[in-house]
């Protein structure tokens, strides 16, 4: 039997920077994927098709170009499922290869199977060739993800009812849509899909959605949906789903209306993809959504030697929180010292428009009892916002009163999920509104809105005295480092 320093259960994000910092440390490494090919949900199903999907139709709807030329303009008039696909397969492939040769150059072993605990260091894995084998582990990293939660109730038939999984299978452009559930990939879906002039209704049971976002940002985001049409039922719980004769997926709400179009995206929850892991064996157990809870600084389970990472452990259930959870647990496992975790990270909302958001909301604040006061930039109101033709989209920041401390960054629009890392790295350094008066932004770009939004929140703070020991002190390192390169 072959024995591993760390066997890595799963290919996605958590598994790939779990795998590839164990190797960096000299460890033997095996990942076992059950898909024909690495990458997991992020490349197969997920974050990447979903985002080209999403890049695919800004383009050839020429939506970026809208401001400027109406909104009849089109790049190209008939947009169909060819089209989307096309670019999808292309963007794939070469996503894959990279991962492939990154395995491959870290010396990574991988194999195509499925994986289950024997007991708490032996996994079987039913290779995709057909054997079936033991291996030994030291340690071992479960990252294999979620899966659609596709209840009993609604009848799926990967052509007019699908999960996000058969909706990118093969993709189509139908004439209307249903999306079911506003979380991140409802909405994603539901705006990606109403650029094409699809006629979409959003279904949510609850009465908001996106909760973790600024209110004000919701707002603005709404206005811009209703405005192009999309019909957003909100509070709105699902009574039945079922099929006419065509085939189309009727939705009767429970108070008796319907819905009726050429497709149904059900996209309410996802599930752990644990059920045939065999933890019973290792001595694990999950909650009833098939998660696994961790230690939450060192994704440690419940067995020292058996870490999860990614989104098997629940939220944020990101890829971009999954890769650093599997590098984490990777160098806790082999006593690699780790530094504090920063305390806020972005998350970024491919709707059409874009939405990011770093630290904590106006109203997060408010309910901590901190005084703060928010500045507003419009995209439009930068030089770089009028070439674009932007219309819409705006920055939020959010500042303490008496520190001048950043707490939060919102924006909403075009390059929000890149324009977001400026308002990152100022947070988690502990930066001032001053940071954003007394710098400079290239001219003409979208960031020169972060001062436009703090010189609106300078307009109403009391005035700078002077800077904060603790900012000083985080300047002064910064002075002292950029001696040394110099
Ligand atoms: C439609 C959609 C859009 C998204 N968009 C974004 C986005 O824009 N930005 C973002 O940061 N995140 C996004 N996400 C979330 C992101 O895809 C996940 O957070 C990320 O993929 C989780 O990574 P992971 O490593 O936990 O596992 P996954 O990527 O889920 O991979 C797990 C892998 O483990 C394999 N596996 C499962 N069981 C076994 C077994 N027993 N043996 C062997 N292998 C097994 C699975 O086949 C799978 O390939 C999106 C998700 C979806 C569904």
């Amino acid at each position: 039997m072959d024995i591993f320093d760390l066997v890595v259960i799963g290919s996605g994000p958590a598994g790939r920077r779990a795998a590839v910092q164990a190797a960096k440390l000299g460890k033997s490494v095996l990942v076992v994927e059950s898909r024909a090919r690495v990458g997991g949900v992020s490349v197969h199903t997920g974050t990447i098709p979903s985002k080209t999907l999403r890049e695919t139709v800004l383009n050839l709807s020429g939506w970026r170009e809208r401001g400027f030329y109406g909104r009849s303009y089109r790049v190209k008039k008939e947009i169909d499922g060819d089209d989307l696909g096309m670019r999808l397969g292309k963007t794939l492939e070469h996503e894959i290869e990279v991962l492939e040769h990154q395995f491959q150059r870290n010396g990574v072993r991988t194999l195509a199977g499925t994986a289950r605990f024997v007991d708490a260091h032996i996994l079987e894995i039913e290779c995709a060739a057909g054997e079936t084998i033991r291996v030994r582990a030291d340690r071992v990293v479960i990252a294999v993800g979620t899966a659609p939660y596709r209840p009993k109730t609604i009848p799926f038939d990967d052509e007019h009812v699908l999960d996000s999984d058969g909706l990118i299978a093969t993709p189509r452009v139908p004439r209307s849509l249903t999306v079911i559930g506003a979380g991140v990939i409802g909405i994603e879906y539901a705006t990606i899909f109403s650029a094409l002039d699809v006629a979409v209704t959003l279904i949510e049971p609850r009465e908001t959605f996106l909760d973790f976002i600024d209110r004000e940002i919701i707002e603005d985001f709404v206005h811009q949906l209703r405005d192009r049409g999309v019909q957003i039922k909100l509070g709105a719980q699902v009574a039945s789903v079922e099929t006419d004769e065509k085939g189309w997926p009727v939705t009767t709400l429970a108070d008796g209306r319907t819905v009726r179009t050429e497709m149904l995206l059900y996209a309410a929850g996802r599930i752990g993809a644990t059920a045939s892991l065999g933890l019973e064996n290792c001595g694990l157990s999950t909650d009833s959504r098939g998660r696994l809870k961790v230690d939450p600084e060192t994704f440690q389970t419940e067995i020292p030697h058996i870490y999860a990472a990614g989104d098997v452990i629940g939220f944020p259930s990101l890829a971009s929180t999954s890769m650093e959870q599997g590098r984490i647990a990777a160098c806790h496992a082999f006593d690699l010292p780790m530094p504090p975790a920063p305390k806020f990270f972005p998350y970024g909302i491919y709707a059409v428009p874009e939405i990011s958001t770093i630290g904590l909301s106006e109203q997060e604040a408010r309910a901590k009892g901190i005084a703060c006061e928010c500045g507003i930039a419009r995209m439009r109101e930068t030089s770089r916002g009028h070439i674009m033709g932007l219309d819409r989209g705006m920055m939020k920041m959010i500042f303490e009163l008496g520190t001048r401390r950043l707490l939060g960054v919102h924006i909403i629009g075009e390059g929000a999920t890149e324009l977001i890392h400026i308002g990152q790295a100022v947070l988690n350094l502990g930066g001032t509104l001053d940071y954003f008066i007394e710098n400079s932004f290239n001219y003409p770009t979208l960031a020169e809105a972060y001062k436009i939004a703090a010189l609106d929140a300078w307009n109403r703070m009391p005035r700078a005295v002077a800077p904060p020991a603790e900012q000083e002190e985080v300047f002064d390192e910064v002075r002292r480092s950029l001696k040394k390169v110099a």
